[in-house]
């Protein structure tokens, strides 16, 4: 790869996760729009809305790797707007303290500021000690499981905080299916987001790693079967609009 990551130590690809983000912080919410032309936005929307939060009752949901909290807004929003549920709680956990900051200026402007609907909290997906087993009726992750460094242990540690029959659920990028789509997405996302990247955040490497991070990404069987190796049951694919899938997988009852 362009960077070598497949042979650095995971501490050290940890540490450059955390600065890529970090550096991209202040520009992240920006640079989505720009380089998915705003349909980082449906793919949220269409997300949530297949996980109808607040359809059973007010629950309890976690969003890993939350960043600057778009999940999380759709979440309280969609169960607030459709179910009139002021109650279901999303905690955002995220191992870089700048997006959280981001996310929490944010949540300022919304009526969930200050509530106990929302809390942030610096966390590393593959370990989070201060949560107890059995906490959570959804676990999110968008576009984030890509970066960590054991995708494995980002599972068990879902599963670990799960209720049992408890949905896990993930946002990410993955391979298309059609060669000529994905010989199109290759050039776009080799020459085009690093130039994004350059104009919109003065930071090409950034968002070079970003695509490759993707490239690197198992393909969507690999990832069901380590879905499954972690104990989740009765999983759906969902090929999403344009080249992100949603997962959703149910844990044990
Ligand atoms: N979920 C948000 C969204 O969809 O807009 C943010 C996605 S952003 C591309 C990826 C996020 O993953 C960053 O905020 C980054 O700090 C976070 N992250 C990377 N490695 C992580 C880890 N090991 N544990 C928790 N968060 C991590």
């Amino acid at each position: 790869t362009h960077f070598g990551f497949k042979t650095i130590a995971e501490e050290e690809k940890e540490h450059l996760v955390r600065n890529v983000f970090s550096s991209v912080a202040s520009k992240y919410d920006l640079m989505n729009d720009a380089m998915s032309m705003g349909v980082h936005r449906l793919w949220k929307d269409d997300f949530v809305s297949l996980l109808k939060p607040g359809s059973k009752g007010p629950i309890k949901c976690l969003d890993v790797a939350g960043g600057t909290g778009d999940i999380a807004l759709r979440i309280l929003d969609y169960a607030r707007e459709k179910y009139a549920d002021r109650e279901t709680t999303v905690d955002i956990a995220d191992i870089n303290p700048e997006m959280l900051k981001e996310g929490h200026t944010r949540f300022k402007k919304t009526m969930y500021h200050n509530t106990p609907q929302v809390s942030f909290t610096e966390a590393n997906a593959q370990g989070m000690p201060h949560i107890p087993s059995n906490t959570y009726d959804l676990y999110t992750i968008a576009f984030g499981i890509r970066n960590c460094t054991s995708v494995p242990a980002v599972l068990k540690e879902a599963h670990r905080v799960l209720k049992p029959g408890g949905t896990f659920a993930c946002l990410e990028f993955s391979k298309m299916t059609n060669p000529a789509l994905n010989a199109l997405y290759d050039q776009y996302s080799f020459s085009v987001i690093p130039m994004l990247g350059t104009i919109f955040a003065g930071d090409r490497n950034s968002y070079q790693y970003l695509v490759e991070s993707i490239r690197r990404f198992p393909v969507q069987p690999e990832f069901a079967k380590m879905i499954s190796d972690a104990g989740f049951a009765t999983g759906t694919m969902r090929e999403g609009k344009g080249d992100a899938s949603a997962w959703g997988q149910a844990r044990d009852p």
